[in-house]
């Protein structure tokens, strides 16, 4: 029988309408993006990102500025950002032009404000166990692991990928929910060894369809994350052979899988920080 198919995007716009209730009743969110330079893969992800966060209600602040702005100007842009009280929220795209270190602007983002979880304050919260603003597309995977019900505590999970972005944060997530967590990456020997022992498969690689329908154990549930375009259709595939399907028992689509979790889980993120910063009364409320 083939899997049943994970479905990110019904899931994404249940989170978006439980994130535009909560901005209602906070009265007042704000998520600020920063894209520096002319990527026309970072400008779509903005404005995906701002499209969605005007839809559930908040104020969205677009900033995009100039490929050639100095390193110094950005962090002082990200300063006043980071000191505007109207401002939840603070992503900044990356990747970043070459003349701008990324470390440096990364940490210059206010951790309370870092819808992204990519401060080194909240990737060290995560690894401690302790409840931080974490990467969105490993938080839409767990949304999406508890949305089907899927069993974690016990269960063999083996993330391939890691990014400071997805894998890493997705293996620790994984971790506090008592899974037994292997992690894989490009130095790997024998990667369908790994893959095949899996009871939850993470794909997080940016290779077309790396992991084949072999390399899946009988009735695993699979996450592909990867985002590739194929050469000759310009199609959006993913790092898993769609041929999975068939020994899986639960698959995310490529598209319409963990994409569309990512957007509603960072605007998920900005009504999370918002809630940290208002009164104490606020701050403890659902969500
Ligand atoms: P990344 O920073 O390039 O990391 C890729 C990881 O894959 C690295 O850890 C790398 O290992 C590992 N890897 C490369 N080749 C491998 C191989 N042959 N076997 C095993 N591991 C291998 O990428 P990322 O930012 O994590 O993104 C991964 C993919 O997810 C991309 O396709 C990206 O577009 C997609 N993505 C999708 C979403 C979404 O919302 N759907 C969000 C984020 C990313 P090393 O560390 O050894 O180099």
């Amino acid at each position: 029988m083939p899997a049943t198919i994970i479905d990110g995007k019904a899931l994404g716009a249940k989170v978006r309408e439980e994130v535009t209730a909560s901005v209602a009743e906070l009265g007042h969110v704000g998520l600020a993006t920063i894209l520096v330079g002319d990527d026309p893969a970072s400008h779509i992800y903005i404005d995906l990102k701002q499209k969605a966060a005007t839809e559930a209600g908040m104020e969205a602040r677009d900033l995009k500025l100039p490929a050639d702005m100095s390193e110094e100007d950005l962090l002082a842009t990200i300063a006043e950002v980071n000191a505007d009280n109207g401002v939840d929220g603070l992503l900044v795209q990356l990747p970043l032009p070459d003349h701008i270190d990324e470390t440096r602007v990364i940490e210059a983002i206010a951790p309370a404000k870092d819808v992204d979880g990519i401060h080194p304050i909240n990737a060290g919260r995560l690894y401690l166990g302790r409840p931080t603003l974490v990467p969105g597309t490993p938080l839409g995977i767990m949304r999406m692991l508890d949305e089907y019900q899927i069993q974690l505590e016990g269960a063999r999970a083996v993330v391939v990928g890691r990014s400071a972005i997805v894998g890493k944060p997705m293996a620790h997530l994984l971790l506090q929910r008592n899974a037994t967590v292997t992690v894989c990456h490009s130095r790997t020997k024998d990667l369908a060894r790994h893959t095949l022992d899996a009871d939850v498969l993470v794909a997080a690689v940016g290779r077309l369809h790396l992991i084949s329908p072999d390399m899946v154990r009988a009735g695993a549930t699979v996450i592909d994350v990867g985002m590739n375009r194929d050469g000759s259709s310009r199609r959006v595939l993913g790092d898993v052979d769609p041929g999975a399907m068939e020994r899986a028992a639960y698959m995310t689509p490529v598209p319409g899988g963990v994409g569309p979790m990512t957007i509603a889980m960072v605007l998920q993120n900005t009504v999370t920080a918002a809630r940290l910063r208002k009164p104490a009364g606020v701050a403890t409320a659902k969500n």
